[in-house]
């Protein structure tokens, strides 16, 4: 795409108004040595001289396209809607660009936009049936939401095949799955007598018939929720430390041990969930060296840490909002009845995938528990609290004393943990273990006829808990290994993973297709 201006108007790339510092000599001479073309400006009464230049020896731009609607949090910012077009300007900023809007509502607009809402134009990212880091289980759960029709699609990227693509299709009900493979010669196709050169042929020939697919694609998957930004803003990325005046607390969510939770705004714009810490609870320079590393952790189905305000007290810690509230009171709750075994195994897998993240940064949680995990719309769950019980533990060593009456999570907390601090990945594992317990028990207090104290006695002698009414034996299976005494032979979260995930994956019946699966 080149650079070049736009009509104000029509947004289109076609005119340069003459420049004032070009004399009419000059502009002859470079048309003649055809250095620039003289184009005839259909808003020409706006924009000035019935005629205008554009050079043809042109910079290359970054035109992209909005993917979500967004809108501006600060005065910065650049409101956008899902398909305006934007040219980013200045990417130097990371995860915040500088850019203008080429179409939409404030076309020629400047200001900030967050990176992960816009794709390269004209680039398979930018397509609307295109979900590129969605697993197989996401898709079906997007397919079978609320406004999808019979023949909904999405293009996403194939899980066990690096590199490949698979097509997910609703028909009726059900959801389908393909493979798309390639010839050698690198053609798509789901039916070998028919390749094509790219995707978008491909699905443009199945959008027109069925041609042994099981229905013929219809509408794009909808896009349930836009992705998290990279921070509130631009300048919150580094600068993270905010002035709590900035924030407007509106309604009290809960409280735990070490302070109160409420919804909050920020700059009056944005929805944020605000951890207020009871004063004393914690250093604040020990949580800010803590907070460091806590903010780089940024995953998917990890709650992300936003800003704090440690400048006075209490302290806030300024994180993404989860609509449900924690997944001990979602499981308890109607939702958590309503849940069905295959909703159980996909929290479990959502939050084994956080933690996979987390032990691929050889980082430890401490105090992975169901009160300690969030829900979003559509089950979507995120692990939270990551790293605060050391920052607690730190500076109030009795609080996690494991003493009959505190508050100390015994009853998630690894024996090795309890009698010799010893906190690892691995400990992390074991209270894992304990969370599978409460999804399938529906937030059951474990150990639910033991004391504290007991199961502090009971536990390294080899006491386990039994296997919960109407929980799959391989669940169970799995619970066990996170719970052996040897900690080097439970497993790891990446394969807890997969387990869960593959979980599905079994059960499907009818591959009646090569290339379904
Ligand atoms: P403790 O901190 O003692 O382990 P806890 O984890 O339940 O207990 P908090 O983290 O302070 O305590 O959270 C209290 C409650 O506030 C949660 O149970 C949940 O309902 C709500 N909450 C916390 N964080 C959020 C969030 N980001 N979005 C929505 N609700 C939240």
């Amino acid at each position: 795409m080149d650079l070049r201006e736009r009509c104000l108007r029509c947004c289109q790339p076609v005119l340069v108004c003459f420049k004032k510092t070009r004399s009419a000599e000059d502009t002859r001479q470079a048309v003649r040595r055809k250095d620039i073309e003289v184009i005839v400006n259909p808003h020409a009464r706006q924009t000035g001289p019935g005629v205008s230049l554009r050079p043809l020896a042109v910079e290359k731009t970054d035109v992209y396209i909005a993917l979500y609607d967004y809108t501006a949090r600060t005065e910065e910012d650049l409101s956008f809607s899902a398909g305006d077009k934007l040219e980013v300007l200045d990417k130097s900023a990371g995860d915040w660009w500088y850019a203008k809007a080429l179409t939409g509502l404030r076309v020629a607009r400047r200001g900030y936009i967050p990176a992960n809402y816009v794709a390269p134009v004209e680039s398979i990212d930018a397509e609307p049936w295109y979900f590129a880091e969605t697993k197989r289980l996401d898709a079906e759960k997007l397919l079978l939401a609320e406004g999808n029709q019979h023949g909904a699609f999405l293009i996403r990227n194939c899980e066990s095949q690096k590199g490949e693509l698979s097509l997910s299709v609703l028909d009726s009900r059900t959801v389908k799955h393909y493979k798309l493979r390639r010839t050698d010669s690198g053609h798509y196709y789901v039916s070998k007598t028919k390749p094509f050169e790219t995707i978008k042929e491909l699905v443009a020939h199945y959008s027109q018939q069925e041609a042994g697919l099981c229905v013929r694609l219809g509408e794009p998957c909808k896009k349930i929720e836009a992705p998290q930004t990279h921070g509130l803003s631009y300048n919150t990325v580094d600068q993270w430390e905010i002035n709590r005046t900035s924030i407007r607390l509106l309604r009290k969510l809960g409280a735990g041990q070490f302070g109160e939770v409420y919804e909050g705004l920020w700059n009056e714009t944005t929805a944020v969930a605000v951890k207020t810490l009871k004063p004393g609870s914690m250093d604040p320079k020990d949580f800010l060296r803590e907070a460091q590393i806590m903010k780089k952790l940024r995953h998917p189905k990890l709650i992300q840490l936003y800003a704090v305000c440690t400048v006075g007290e209490p302290i806030y810690i300024i994180t993404e909002l989860m609509s449900n509230g924690s997944l001990l009171e979602y499981l308890q709750k109607d939702n958590g009845v309503k849940l069905r075994i295959a909703d159980q195994i996909e929290t479990a897998a959502q939050v084994a995938a956080g933690m996979a993240f987390l032990e691929l940064q050889n980082y430890i949680h401490r105090d992975l528990a169901a009160r300690n995990v969030l829900v979003g719309e559509n089950n979507i769950c995120k692990v939270a609290d990551f790293g605060l019980a050391r920052v607690f533990m730190m500076e109030n060593e009795n609080v996690y004393e494991a003493k009959e009456g505190t508050k100390f999570p015994v009853k998630w907390t690894a024996p090795e943990a309890i009698n010799d601090n010893k906190f690892t990945i691995k400990s992390d594992i074991w209270s894992f273990g304990i969370l599978l317990y409460e999804i399938m028990t529906f937030g059951q207090m474990p150990y639910p006829t033991m004391s504290n104290y007991q199961v502090v006695q009971r536990v390294p002698t080899g006491y386990r808990m039994p296997c919960p009414p109407h929980c799959p034996k391989v669940l169970y299976e799995i619970m066990s290994d996170c719970w052996k005494q040897n900690e080097q032979e439970r497993p790891t979260f990446e394969t807890l993973q997969w387990k869960l995930e593959d979980f599905f994956d079994m059960d499907v019946s009818s591959y009646d297709d090569a290339n379904r699966y």
